[in-house]
């Protein structure tokens, strides 16, 4: 068999300078200046080990899977399942059946809220979340909550952005059923202690989601280490394609899980009188023709990753998060928020006293740096610190210390009212 996803090292770069090579969109040019892509939290840019893997897939591979009784059919659903196997084997899943492929974190969360959720959740009962959620990893638990006159506990971040695990561990009673926690925060880049949340939950028999979609890109996830229930991400921010991301689950959980949708691929037999006899998970869960090219992409991604290596990235975040926490804290007017340094992880938040965070996407815009501004789907956590919103340095495997003083030096000359 052909092996699309070649596995052997083929990128010697290492994060920074050296892995631009790596990115050719990084070549672009905005407005005449060079492009500094800083909104990583976003999406990624993708290398060219993941186009070149993708384009493989449909110039040799492509066909339906495990659909097919023909040679390029099985073709595809071994891509399709190596490219499973090696998601599993990147985060440490017990079992690649443990691996199921998503559009992306919110589409995960949603199916959980109406699988497991349902299964769990009653009237009267308990979900805990931290304040510090991304909306899919809240509205969807809310919805739930809304909908079985359940109640949905918020656990507040302290004041450096991150829920202590003893702040945490209180909010477990009786009435808990769920939990469902952020492993780094979106808006400040903060870490939850999510192993020892989890082994308190597990303490009260709670199964705790873990929303991993900013952690995966920052460092290796170990999915048994952290003792996740399920453990949720999505592809494009950690340099895959966009409309594939990943549903972890331990396989005794998720074989207790009904379908979420019905259809093709879902069932083993099917009569019009007889009851519906479903697959097993992950097919079970995989109801229709999945993004077999995005799951290809995805294990490309993590390889890719792992030969920059993970030690090597973690320095390199380390690297520019304190960079770019000493460049602005001279400029008047500039503050941090939360403390990205503790346990950096790619983002840095600022606000700009007196200006609008559009105003200061607006004039870095204008200096070639792409960031996001305002509250990034985070609505509630934003809330808390008074602001109405913040501008995010979120950064990559290829940025520099010289982008973060093009940042610099663009917050040193903003003035409020650019749009
Ligand atoms: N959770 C977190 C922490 C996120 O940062 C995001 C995206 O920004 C999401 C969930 C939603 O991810 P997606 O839009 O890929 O489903």
């Amino acid at each position: 068999m052909v092996d699309l996803l070649d596995t052997a090292p083929r990128n010697h770069a290492t994060p920074g300078e050296s892995a631009r090579a790596d990115f050719p969109i990084l070549g672009t040019r905005v407005g005449g200046r060079a492009l500094v892509y800083l909104d990583n939290a976003a999406t990624a840019q993708k290398p060219l080990r993941v186009l070149e893997a993708i384009t493989a897939h449909y110039t040799n591979a492509n066909a339906n899977v495990g659909r097919g009784y023909y040679q390029l059919s099985h073709l595809a659903t071994d891509v399709y399942e190596q490219a499973r196997a090696t998601v599993a084997r990147a985060i440490n899943a017990e079992h690649p059946d443990e691996v199921v492929f998503v559009p992306g974190t919110t589409a995960a969360v949603n199916l959980l809220a109406d699988t497991l959720g349902r299964d769990l959740v009653g009237a009267g009962d308990q979900v805990v979340v931290t304040g510090m959620e991304h909306n899919s990893n809240l509205l969807p638990w809310r919805r739930l909550c809304e909908s079985v006159g359940a109640e949905l506990v918020v656990v507040p971040a302290d004041e450096h952005g991150s829920v202590p695990a003893a702040v945490f561990a209180a909010a477990l009673g009786p009435r808990v059923r769920l939990a469902a926690v952020t492993h780094v925060s979106n808006v400040l880049g903060t870490v939850n202690p999510v192993r020892d949340m989890v082994a308190h939950a597990h303490e009260h028999g709670i199964p705790v989601v873990v929303d991993g979609a900013q952690a995966v890109p920052h460092r290796q996830v170990d999915v048994r280490e952290l003792g996740a229930d399920c453990y949720v991400f999505s592809g494009h921010k950690m340099y895959g394609p966009m409309g594939i991301g990943v549903l972890y689950g331990r396989r005794a959980l998720l074989g207790t899980l009904e379908p979420y949708q019905v259809g093709g691929g879902t069932v083993k037999g099917i009569s019009t009188t007889e009851r519906v006899r479903y697959v097993p998970v992950p097919a079970r869960l995989e109801a229709g023709t999945p993004h077999i090219a995005g799951a290809v992409g995805l294990a490309a991604a993590f390889d890719y990753l792992a030969d920059l290596g993970w030690d090597a990235i973690r320095a390199h975040d380390a690297t520019l998060v304190n960079a770019a926490v000493a460049a602005v804290s001279d400029i008047a007017r500039v503050r941090v928020v939360g403390d990205p340094t503790a346990d950096p992880s790619g983002i840095v938040s600022v606000v700009v006293d007196g200006i609008h965070p559009y105003d200061v996407g607006g004039h870095l815009d204008a200096h070639g740096v792409a960031v996001r501004s305002g509250v990034h789907c985070a609505n509630t956590f934003v809330d808390t610190f008074g602001v109405v919103g913040t501008v995010r340095l979120s950064f990559g495997v290829y940025n520099t210390e010289a982008e973060v003083e093009v940042v610099r030096d663009a917050l040193r000359t903003v003035q409020p009212g650019f749009w």
